[in-house]
């Protein structure tokens, strides 16, 4: 299983699009929400877009779609959803997007909670989980519950603890801040804390951590440990661990 060669393309203020390359010049990009950066990175590298892949709706994460799909003739692979134009290959769970020309494939997961069809990428050691999965983070309930979202960060969480985790933005060192609050006490979390805000300082990507990582550090992936729910009782007694746990501290970061 060859192990992916990634690079983060920063759009926007905090966006990520990932692009991934094969052997040779051939390349496929993660969630374009810009055509420009890309179209700019293609040309610098010398590479030959052939796969686009869309984990969920948002403009931002969509957005450059058309213009680079017009321009490379790409394939894009994304969800099951109206409200995305131009999909070559809709996904579900358990199908699979099958890119030839870099020899590579990634298994598709369905994470509703962010967005009702959002999906996520994983294969070669790496998932590519959008705005469900943030370092230290999750998405906001936008189009879903926090059942929903506690039943799909739990299918991440059952991946390789090894697993890459590339995620749609930079948004750990505010999320550690977030997490510092919830999980005062928890030294693997004060660790990630002081090695993210060293990265922020000198303007370096936090992105991908690990699995493992996230288990140890990141509320949302730890609602039924007793420090998290200890926290969500301070601003709701009745909260039990799981997805109860996980509203009450994402209502909580909602209003941080
Ligand atoms: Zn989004
Ligand atoms: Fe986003």
């Amino acid at each position: 299983m060859p192990l992916l060669n990634v690079m983060a393309i920063p759009a926007f203020t905090d966006n990520y699009i990932w692009l991934i390359r094969g052997e040779g010049n051939k390349c496929a990009v993660v969630d374009p929400g810009d055509a420009s950066p890309v179209m700019e990175t293609l040309r610098r590298e010398g590479l030959d877009l052939r796969y686009i892949l869309l984990t969920h709706h948002h403009p931002d994460h969509i957005g450059g779609m058309p213009e680079l799909r017009k321009h490379s003739g790409a394939v894009v692979f994304g969800p099951h959803d109206q409200r995305i134009k131009d999909i070559d290959q809709a996904l579900r769970e358990g199908e699979t997007a099958w890119l030839p020309e870099l020899g590579l494939e990634f298994a598709v997961l369905e994470v509703p909670g962010h967005t009702a069809s959002h999906i996520v990428f994983c294969g070669h050691g790496s998932l590519f989980c959008g705005d469900t999965l943030f370092s230290v983070g999750c998405g906001r309930l936008f189009e879903g519950t926090a059942e929903q979202m506690q039943s799909s960060l739990d299918k991440l969480a059952n991946l390789a603890p090894s697993t890459k985790v590339y995620c749609g933005h930079e948004y750990t060192r505010a999320n550690c801040e977030f997490a510092l609050a919830v999980e005062p006490d928890n030294q693997a979390l004060q660790k990630k804390a002081e090695a993210v805000a060293r990265l922020r300082e000198r303007g370096e990507c936090t992105l991908p951590g690990l699995l493992e990582e996230e288990l140890a550090v990141n509320p949302f992936m730890r609602s039924r440990e007793e420090s998290v729910v200890r926290a969500a009782r301070v601003r709701d007694p009745s909260a039990v661990p799981g997805a109860h746990t996980l509203a009450v501290i994402r209502h909580w970061k909602d209003h941080w």
